[in-house]
């Protein structure tokens, strides 16, 4: 599969605060906001460097809300957050892997943890 040139085909709300995203790939995409809002790729949120994740749990909303979605270019969403945050460009080729439907994510993947280490 070309992840390059992967499209979202359609975009409708499976539930209250679960966008769903029809890829050019067929899959039906799942994405609960929440979930996306504290994913969100901006440099703000998540380390340029080391892909970590600079927000917390905390930091968001428990029902944030999406104010708006933008198309950028051919490759990318901004999501327009209630809580003001517009700067996340979510890629197309990332969104794709970052589905939650139980195929891509048979266990779920809670909200961070401030710490898991085990030692
Ligand atoms: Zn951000
Ligand atoms: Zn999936």
């Amino acid at each position: 599969m070309d992840t390059e040139t992967i499209q979202p085909q359609d975009m409708k709300w499976l539930e209250k605060g679960v966008l769903g995203i029809m890829w050019s790939d067929g899959h039906q995409g799942v994405y609960p906001i929440r979930y996306l809002r504290l994913h969100c790729p901006c440099a703000a949120c998540t380390d340029e460097w080391t892909g970590e994740l600079k927000l917390k749990s905390d930091d968001v909303p428990m029902f944030i809300m999406l104010k708006d979605i933008q198309l950028v270019g051919h490759y990318a969403l901004r999501l327009i957050w209630s809580d003001g945050h517009d700067t996340g460009l979510y890629a197309f080729s990332k969104l794709r892997q970052m589905c939650q439907c139980d195929v891509c994510r048979p266990e779920k993947d809670p909200d961070p943890k401030p710490s898991r280490r085990l030692l």
